[in-house]
């Protein structure tokens, strides 16, 4: 009997880019399967460890609609499946979320988005469930002062009310809902997968069990977490390890309906990144990224500004293909990036191709 990873998150989806890896080892830049936007450069929290507040701080708050509009565009004409709505800052902060999801869906994109939750309202929250793929929020916390304590706001009450009001909406407009308003059946549009990330730290990593048991409470699908990685609160030793003892208690919550699932362990990055043109990120200047993971290394991660030139120019321009050739193992292994896990996979299953894949 095979047994199925049911979570939508994992390492093993970079099989399915089969295609796309071909073409970077045949030294040409795929099509990304996934385009991740900055919209949004304010925050209304003030989370610890942060370091969006420290970049962005500065610069333009907001990426231009027109501009959002153009790329969305010429993403979809080239074959663009997914787009990620993340931050920078709190993507509801932009004033056209709403017109903005609509303009990609209707582009033919399916859409996720993070956000710490806390400024939704009926609404939106309605628009939301009816077209994401999937809403992951940020929950960080089994208890109010830790919320408070790191989030900077006294949000975790607002919090629960949301996800509250998110669950319930998800039951009335898909079909068959019910029980809890957990989610019954295969994700479609109408019913948004709803996912809580928790991001373990020095200061939160004992209610990891209590946040999961809160979301599972919700109706939330899944909670998955990860370590915060380069900030004084990055759990380490002792901590570490009570850490882990939590997090595998967390993962005994999952059931049919609901999933825990994350490491708490460093990645282990294995030569240059190979996988980066699957999925750049556009920030709110309009500044283009090989990766989600630029911040330490803005100037050599920058591969254009889309205000300056289209999508396509940047893409398959001289200065991408310099920047993609010369990323560096030691400062991709600042941060837990996915793909550290994934290039192992893509490295023995198809660029050394041990199983014949030219044969089904
Ligand atoms: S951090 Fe490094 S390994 Fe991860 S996607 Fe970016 S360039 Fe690739």
């Amino acid at each position: 009997m095979i047994s199925i990873d049911r979570t939508p998150i994992g390492a093993m989806k970079i099989l399915s880019c089969y295609r796309e890896v071909q073409q970077i080892l045949a030294g040409k830049m795929p099509v990304p399967r996934t385009m991740e936007f900055f919209l949004s450069n304010d925050c209304n929290h003030a989370c610890a460890g942060c370091h969006s507040r420290y970049l962005h701080r500065e610069e333009q708050r907001f990426l231009d609609f027109e501009t959002v509009k153009e790329v969305v565009s010429d993403i979809a004409e080239l074959g663009v499946e997914g787009v990620e709505i993340s931050g920078g800052g709190e993507p509801l902060l932009y004033p056209k979320i709403i017109p903005a999801i609509a303009f990609m869906r209707g582009r033919g994109l399916k859409v996720g988005m993070f956000s710490n939750g806390t400024l939704l309202d009926a609404e939106t929250s309605e628009f939301l469930v009816q077209n994401l793929l999937f809403l992951r929020i940020a929950f960080d916390a089994g208890s109010r002062e830790t919320y408070r304590k790191i989030h900077g706001r006294d949000d975790f009450q607002k919090l629960q009310e949301n996800l509250e009001m998110l669950v319930s909406l998800r039951s009335k407009v898909s079909a068959g809902g019910g029980g809890k308003g957990r989610r019954k059946g295969k994700a479609k549009y109408g019913m948004a997968t709803l996912g809580a990330k928790y991001l373990v730290s020095n200061r939160n990593w004992s209610e990891l069990k209590a946040a999961a048991e809160m979301a599972r409470e919700a109706g939330l699908d899944y909670l998955q977490y990860k370590v915060l990685r380069a900030s004084r609160f990055t759990p380490e030793g002792e901590t570490l390890e009570k850490a882990r003892e939590v997090a595998d208690e967390a993962r005994e919550l999952s059931d049919e309906s609901f999933q825990v699932f994350g490491s708490l362990e460093k990645t282990k990055v294995i030569g240059r990144c190979f996988l980066n043109p699957l999925h750049p990120v556009i920030d709110a200047t309009g500044n283009m990224y090989l990766c989600a993971f630029f911040h330490h290394r803005k100037k050599t991660h920058r591969i254009g500004n889309v205000n300056e030139k289209s999508f396509p120019e940047i893409w398959y321009g001289k200065r991408h293909m310099e920047a993609f050739k010369s990323t560096k193992p030691k400062e991709c292994a600042v941060f837990d990036c996915p793909f550290h896990e994934a290039a192992v996979l893509a490295r023995s299953w198809i660029v050394e191709n041990q199983k014949h894949l030219e044969f089904i």
